[in-house]
């Protein structure tokens, strides 16, 4: 009873984090999470987080979606990038773009990432800061908020909320004047 309970209250928050995403224009995505040996999707033996599903924008399929598995969360890289790198340039960088930037951190690898308009860094440049470059509609990071073996629970620092979920645009000082 307890069991059903704390499982339909557990589905109610990620239905409810995923609308939120999604009615600020961000699409999910269900994510399986494997974790103690098992992975939630059941088909296989999965090591690594996958998807189980499309991404959806629309709130009648994030309800469908939501409404009976416990999906994690993921958001698929479609309008922005994700700059994923180590702590060395992250604090750094999260120092300089404080709440312009939506930014989370992955706390097990102290990993920042950071989420910019799609081409914002190129590939090369971010691999030779020991990053990884998520870009793509193939490509998505965990929604933030989500437990992952690996990584641990990321977290955002600074909630795409402060940004009007828009990702990080670069601009310069005669940007600044001009725009
Ligand atoms: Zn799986």
């Amino acid at each position: 009873m307890f069991e059903d309970w704390l499982r339909r209250r557990h589905l109610d928050t990620l239905r409810e984090r995923a609308l939120r995403y999604a009615a600020n224009g961000w699409p999910v995505a269900p994510l399986a999470v494997p974790r103690d040996g098992s992975c939630p999707c059941r088909l296989r033996d999965c090591v690594e987080p996958h998807l189980v599903g499309e991404a959806v924008t629309d709130p009648v399929q994030v309800a469908i979606v939501w409404d009976r598995q416990p999906w994690d969360l993921a958001l698929p890289t479609s309008s922005f990038d994700v700059v994923d790198v180590p702590a060395r340039f992250g604090a750094l960088l999260n120092q300089l773009l404080k709440t312009t930037c939506p930014t989370a951190m992955a706390p097990a690898h102290r990993r920042w990432w950071f989420f910019l308009v799609p081409g914002s860094i190129p590939a090369a440049q971010v691999r030779a800061a020991d990053g990884v470059l998520h870009s793509g509609p193939d490509d998505w990071v965990a929604a933030p908020g989500t437990n992952l073996e690996y990584d641990g629970r990321v977290r955002w620092l600074v909630h795409p909320g402060l940004t009007g979920w828009r990702p990080y645009q670069r601009r310069d000082a005669v940007d600044e004047v001009f725009f």
